[in-house]
Formats: structure tokens, C-alpha cells, sequence
């Protein structure tokens, strides 16, 4: 340990950043890896039939159960931090958070128990009771368990760094690369031990968020007292909070009710319709929510033209993750279907191909932020709207890649890994050009006061994402021999729109940079 002399951090340091980052580092990634691992394997189990092993669900319902699981995480983001802010404090959110993770997977580890003990060769033929209890109930978990950690360490991460810190972007780099080293590793270890039984890539993502958990608690005085305490805020910001209070516990209550109903055994009949319902509910919410802050919140013409850009670009953000998040189902399904994964005799397991764009991030997030470095020295960076714009590009064009490979595919044929690789990669490029620069831009649109609870917002743009994604997976997967005839023209659909949006932002650039004033 170096306590570094001039050093601009109270506590101790390692490699000239926080030593606690180390902490949140290695806490997030193997958090990451229980996710990740999980997910690569969640639309396969769902979709697989009953005698295999898997659930026997259709591609309409798991799509939509898949996107609500995804949604849910994303939008318990909000209570989730309300919780850490106002009752818990961070740190204890963390390792309640991942406690209820590890729960969450190991619930749906659990039917794979009861086949080792009943040592039962013939292929079952229904679910029991126990297969979809603790489905469900494994889901609801993780979802819980994520909305209390995940935006929590990230807070944790920007609280090491005192204001104006030099660091601290590299720091979020850091931590970003812990994340998606946990989504590279896991989907290949837990695809690989899948192989046997499902339930035990998900033992395995559980033991992960365990291991996590150890190393927490084992290094977690590296954190110095950070997010020890609860914000006891100031009377004049105790309206505002007042306002995300509000809003955090409606979409957490309307986030249990709707996973506790799919708990409830109302699936496989109903999952895309609540799903339906929620899209709709979550973006009047946003909607009706900013509207207010716009109307009533007090702010300067200014202030009020910069959350009327939030507005905007939550809907493209919207598109965009609507778009890529169909890595897990709609692409995860592809590379399960329809995709030639014989290499020299050995088939690779179809969850290997979720790691891609986790290690398309490892390899060119360093050359991204440096190549907006430099293009920031030559006065040539692109505004934030612009890196939108080429995000939502980026998108469609690996549809476009994809809508070929559909085509082989609805010839009969099995198409080559590289369609998929190419279309990961292209993604990837398409998440660093808007991922995060809407993240921060956030964080430089939102008025004084309101910082968290725009975040909080631009949170349930993700989930809405999310969801939508999990409802077009259910569509345009060509589970049927009519959705396979179907699949290259739902494609050619998703390309339309996606790049339709990206035109139809760049044609609101001015305006929007209009509005922005100094921000970039
Ligand atoms: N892959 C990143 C993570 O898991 C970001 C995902 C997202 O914002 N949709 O943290």
C-alpha cells in the first residue's frame, strides 16, 4: 500500500488511483459475471424443450419474458439508488444487493439438485412445481438483488474521486473494463459447464457473485468510509428529493407487481402483454415526469431547453438499446439456430458467442476515448448528438450484416460464425460512440439538484430498451417455419427503423445543439 505524498486522495492509493477502486473493481466483475453468464444462458433454457432440459417455452413468451427480466433489472435501478441514498447507504446496498443476486442464481440452480438425486434417465415430459417456482423466483431475485448494487458501486466508484478530480474518468474506464472482463469470461464458463446441465452455469454464475461477495468484504476497509452513510440532504433539497422519492417507489412497486404476476404462474398466457403494458407505463412515466420538470421544476429557459434535450435523446437512446440488447435473445438465438458452430469436429456452445462484445470492448474502448482525444485536439470531435447519430449507424448497419445472414438461413442453410462476429463488432463500435457519452452527457444537461434523478431517467430509457428488444426477439427468432420464411424481411424492418432514427436525428442536430448552449 503507498500512501502517496501529494497525492489528491485522502485514503490509501494503488497504481495512482483510489485503492478502493480495486475493491469495486473485482466486486463489479464478478458481479458482471453472474449476469452475463446467466443471460447467455437464459432465452436458450427458456426456448429449449422440456425433454432436453429446458423449459419448453415459445419464442413469443420467452422473448417477452426475457425482456421484462432485462427491463427489470435496468429499471430497479431507480429505487434501487433512492434505497442506497436515503436508508441503507452505498455500501451496504453493494453486499445486500449481491447477497440477493447470489440467491437469485443459486434458486435457479436448484432444480438441477433434484436430477442428480432422483437419477432419473428418461426424458421428463412436464415442468414441475419446482422448475417454474424457482424460475421465477430466481428471476425476481437477481432483478432485486441488481437494482440495489449496480448503479450503487458505480456511485461508490465517482464518490472515491473528490470533485473536479483529474482522474476520475479513467477511473470509470477502469471499472468498465472489470465489467466487461466478467462479460467475457462468463458466458464461456458458463456455456461450458451448460453443456452438462443448465442449472449448473447457473450454480456457476452464482458461486461468481459469491466469490464477489468474499472479496468485498475482505478488502472493503480499501474503501475508507466512502458510502458508509445514508445523504441526510438539506431542507432545500428535501423537495426534489421529495419528487424522486415519488417516482423511485412507484416504478419499484410497479416493477414487483409485474414480475410477481409472471411469478404467479399467469405465464406462458399473458408474459407479451404485460410486457406490452409495461413499455407503455414506463415511457408515460418518463415522459409525464419530465414534462413536470419542464413545467413546474423552477428552471431557468436554459435549464429547461437542456431537459427538453434529455427528452429527445431518451427516445433514441431508447431505439438504440431496443436495437443492441438483442445480443441475448434474437442474436443468441441465431448462433443456436441457425449458425455453423462445427470447428474441426467440436461444436462451439452457442453462449460462447456472447462474450464477442465484451471483448470487442476490452480491445478498442482505449482506442475510442483516445481517438475522441484527438480528434478533440484537432477541433474536429463530434458533438454528442453527432456520436449518436453514428451509434444508431453503427446499429443498423449490423442489422443490415445480419439481414444477409437471415437469408441464408431462411435458405435452409447454416451461416458462417463471421456474419455474427462482424455484426458484434460493428454493435460494439456503435455502443462506445453513444453508451457513454450519454451517460455523461447527462450528467452535464442535468440542472442543479436534479443530477440524480436524470440519471435515473435516462436508467428507464435503458429498461425500455431492454424490453422492446426481448419483444422483437419473440418475433424475428424464426422459432416456426413461416417466422423463418419471415425473418430477413423482419430484419430489413429493424434496419429501416433503426437508420431511419439515425437520419431523422441528425436532421435534429442543429436544433438540438441550439438547445444544449455551451454543453457539447
Ligand atoms: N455492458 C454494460 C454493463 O453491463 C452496459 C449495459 C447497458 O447499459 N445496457 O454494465
Amino acid at each position: 500500500m503507498e500512501k502517496a505524498l501529494n497525492s489528491e486522495f485522502a485514503g490509501p492509493t494503488a497504481f495512482g488511483h483510489p485503492k478502493g477502486l480495486m475493491t469495486l473493481f473485482f466486486t463489479e466483475m464478478w458481479e458482471r459475471f453472474s449476469y452475463y453468464g446467466m443471460r447467455a444462458l437464459l432465452i436458450l433454457f427458456m426456448t429449449k424443450a422440456i425433454a432436453d432440459g429446458g423449459l419448453g417455452f415459445d419464442d413469443k413468451t420467452s422473448g417477452a419474458i426475457y425482456g421484462l427480466y432485462t427491463m427489470g433489472v435496468y429499471l430497479m435501478a431507480l429505487p434501487g439508488g433512492w434505497l442506497a441514498d436515503r436508508l441503507f447507504g452505498l455500501k451496504k446496498s453493494v453486499w445486500y444487493g449481491g447477497i440477493i443476486i447470489a440467491m437469485g442464481h443459486f434458486m435457479m440452480a436448484l432444480p438441477g439438485i433434484e436430477g442428480w438425486i432422483s437419477d432419473d434417465s428418461t426424458p421428463k415430459i412436464s415442468l414441475s412445481a419446482l422448475d417454474t417456482t424457482s424460475f421465477f423466483l430466481g428471476l425476481l431475485l437477481i432483478v432485486l438483488g441488481t437494482g440495489l448494487l449496480k448503479p450503487n458501486i458505480s456511485s461508490i466508484v465517482g464518490q472515491l474521486y473528490p470533485a473536479g478530480s483529474s482522474k476520475r474518468d479513467a477511473g470509470f474506464s477502469i471499472f468498465y473494463m472489470g465489467i466487461n472482463i466478467g462479460g467475457f469470461v462468463a458466458p464461456l464458463a458458463c456455456a461450458s459447464v451448460a453443456e452438462y446441465d443448465m442449472h449448473l452455469g447457473f450454480g456457476l454464475a452464482g458461486l461468481g457473485m459469491i466469490l464477489g461477495l468474499i472479496q468485498y468484504r475482505l478488502t472493503s476497509n480499501n474503501l475508507d468510509g466512502v458510502g458508509e452513510a445514508p445523504i441526510v440532504s438539506s431542507p432545500a433539497e428535501k423537495s426534489s428529493q421529495q419528487q424522486l422519492r415519488i417516482i423511485s417507489m412507484a416504478v419499484g412497486v410497479f416493477g414487483v407487481i409485474i414480475i410477481s404476476i409472471l411469478f404467479t404462474g399467469l405465464v406462458p398466457i399473458n408474459a407479451s402483454l404485460i410486457a406490452s403494458v409495461s413499455g407503455i407505463v414506463i415511457a408515460i412515466v418518463a415522459f409525464i415526469y419530465l414534462a413536470l420538470v419542464i413545467l413546474a421544476g423552477g428552471l431557468s429557459i436554459s435549464d429547461k431547453k437542456k431537459v427538453g434535450v434529455i427528452a429527445i435523446l431518451f427516445l433514441f437512446s431508447a431505439m438504440f438499446w431496443s436495437g443492441f440488447e438483442q445480443a441475448g435473445s434474437t442474436l443468441n438465438l441465431f448462433a443456436e439456430r441457425f449458425t455453423d458452430r462445427q470447428v474441426l469436429g467440436w461444436e462451439i456452445p452457442t453462449g460462447y458467442f456472447q462474450s464477442i462484445n465484451s471483448l470487442f470492448i476490452i480491445l478498442f474502448a482505449p482506442f475510442f476515448a483516445s481517438l475522441w482525444v484527438w480528434l478533440g485536439r484537432k477541433n474536429l470531435e463530434p458533438s454528442s448528438p453527432l456520436k449518436f447519430t453514428f451509434g444508431l449507424a453503427l446499429l443498423g448497419i449490423g442489422f443490415f450484416v445480419m439481414y444477409f445472414a437471415t437469408k441464408i438461413a431462411a435458405s435452409g442453410e447454416l451461416a458462417a460464425p463471421s456474419w455474427l462476429i462482424v455484426t458484434y463488432l460493428l454493435h460494439t463500435f456503435g455502443e462506445l460512440s453513444l453508451s457513454p457519452v450519454g451517460l455523461s452527457l447527462v450528467t452535464k444537461l442535468a440542472p442543479k439538484n436534479y443530477g440524480g434523478q436524470m440519471m435515473g431517467i435516462w436508467f428507464l430509457s435503458v429498461a425500455l430498451g431492454n424490453l422492446f428488444a426481448g419483444l422483437i426477439a419473440g418475433e424475428a427468432s424464426g422459432g416456426s417455419k413461416e417466422g423463418l420464411a419471415t425473418m430477413p424481411d423482419q430484419f430489413m424492418m429493424i434496419v429501416y427503423t433503426v437508420i431511419g432514427s439515425a437520419l431523422l436525428l441528425f436532421i435534429l442536430k442543429p436544433i438540438l445543439r441550439k438547445m444544449m448552449g455551451e454543453v457539447h
